[in-house]
């Protein structure tokens, strides 16, 4: 047994029943023998082991009480994995799936996706199985104080900067950062994602879904193609989607079907991102709403069935798993070329594994949706230096990261021999530098 493997089968009896953990550190680990190959002063040093181990995982009650006067509680969970190039950074994910499990691997991917951006951020992630959907604005507002009760204690501008995710957009961090502001008596850069009127970076809304359209253009042009009359599918209609869609549409890419967690629309004509952004962002209502509204457009319940659309360009945005191997194999029958993951993990190792075989160019996560945390981070930047960046300074900064982001992991595969595997790529690149970092500190 190598010791990537034995790492990977004590983590796997240490931490039973956490198979999204499971799944994100056999995809991470898998590709980085290579590196550890060449460094035999890692395992010495239980680098592997102190990697896949969070350095603190914080759980807590968080009580609240709903419009009728019940008393409701959830489960509060904050992992700080990795600080070693950074405070911890990652967002925070209100949504009734989310367990330890789905934490860890969150975070896991997170320091990553941290390290690539080239910024100074470690890795954490957070969150709750509270379930955000049907609640009135103030039963919101008493979830995120009861939360943020609790999490203050343990984060800080300079020790960890929680975000949005699934679930948190700018209304809970609104609530979330004013809890914090009242408890601390401090008005600091403690979370990001924030309101433009108190502190937030312009851009930080659309930075993720930008970025990923900004690699995957990069990508594209590097084959002497582009955006231009492509087919595209971008799963999801939240924050990430919504803001895929229009870039790619902006570069002229044609984007024929959504989804939300209850079925998807598909619109032979192009989406109208306009009518998408008054149904979830303003209304706050169902996908299926669109079809009623835009003339050509179906709707169909269930979410599986997009995959089944022909497409040239496949977006996964919305959330772990969407993509498995035969939804991977529908889409390359179907001749998909590029598929950009906007989500954390959309695609199973299966679903990945395909992709690669039919030589689908495959963007992972980690690097392709970098975009939304490299804004964060400077949105800290901005905070620490009470400076005020414009919409177009802030753009052309996320652009030339995604850039570099994508030269980086190509030219990684390349240099261990796996030119266009972007999964080793950016496993490898993000790798390189926490684990030089890791050994610098000792064994801490
Ligand atoms: P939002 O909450 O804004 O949107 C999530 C979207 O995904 C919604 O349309 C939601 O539908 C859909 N969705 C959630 N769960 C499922 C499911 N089980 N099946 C089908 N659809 C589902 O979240 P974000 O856009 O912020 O995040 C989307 C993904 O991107 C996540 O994986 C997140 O971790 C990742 N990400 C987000 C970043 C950011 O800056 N926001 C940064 C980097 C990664 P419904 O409304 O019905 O629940």
């Amino acid at each position: 047994m190598t010791y990537v493997e034995r790492v990977l089968d004590d983590l796997k009896k240490r931490n039973p029943g956490e198979k999204e953990f499971h799944q994100a550190a056999t995809e991470i680990l898998l590709t980085l023998e290579p590196v550890i190959n060449a460094h035999p002063e890692y395992e010495k040093a239980a680098l592997l082991e102190r990697f896949t181990e969070p350095e603190r995982t914080v759980l807590f009650r968080v009580p609240w009480v709903d419009d009728n006067g019940v008393v409701r509680v959830n489960k509060g969970y904050r992992v700080q994995f990795n600080s070693a190039i950074g405070p911890y950074k990652g967002g925070l994910r209100f949504h009734p799936s989310v367990n330890l499990s789905v934490i860890k691997f969150l975070g896991l991917e997170q320091i990553l996706k941290n390290s690539l951006t080239g910024l100074p951020i470690g890795g954490g992630k957070g969150g709750s199985d509270f379930d955000p959907k049907g609640k009135s604005d103030r039963e919101i507002m008493a979830f995120c104080q009861s939360f943020m009760t609790e999490l203050y204690r343990h984060i800080g501008a300079d020790t960890d900067v929680p975000a949005g995710d699934i679930g948190v957009g700018a209304r809970e961090v609104g609530y979330l950062f004013g809890q914090y502001k009242r408890i601390r008596n401090e008005h600091v850069g403690v979370l990001t994602g924030r309101g433009l009127s108190y502190g937030g970076s312009l851009m930080r809304k659309e930075a993720t879904g930008y970025g990923l359209i900004y690699m995957t253009a990069e990508a594209m042009k590097q084959r002497g193609d582009s955006f231009k009359g492509k087919t595209t599918i971008v799963s999801g209609s939240g924050n990430v989607a919504i803001y895929a869609c229009e870039k790619a549409q902006q570069l002229g890419a044609k984007v024929v079907a959504m989804y939300d967690s209850n079925g998807y629309i598909y619109d032979p004509n192009g989406i109208q991102i306009d009518v998408i952004k008054q149904i979830k962002e303003v209304e706050r209502a169902r996908i299926k709403e669109y079809a009623n509204r835009v003339a050509g457009a179906t709707y169909t319940e269930g979410c599986k069935g997009i995959w089944t659309i022909p497409c040239d360009v496949a977006l996964p945005c919305a959330t772990q798993n969407e993509i498995d191997e035969e939804s991977a194999k529908a889409l390359i029958a179907n001749g998909v070329q590029y598929v950009g993951e906007g989500a954390n993990m959309p695609s199973t190792l299966e679903a990945i594994s395909a992709f690669q075989k039919a030589n689908v160019v495959f963007l992972p996560a980690k690097a392709a949706n970098a975009g939304g945390v490299a804004t964060s981070a400077l949105e800290m930047a901005q905070s620490s230096g009470r400076l005020y960046w414009s919409s177009e300074e802030v753009d052309a900064k996320l652009k030339t990261i995604m850039i570099n982001i994508y030269y980086n992991i190509d030219a990684a595969a390349k240099k261990y021999g796996y030119e266009g595997n972007y999964v080793m790529g950016a496993n490898i690149a993000g790798f390189e530098k926490v684990a030089e970092a890791m050994m610098a500190h000792g064994i801490v």
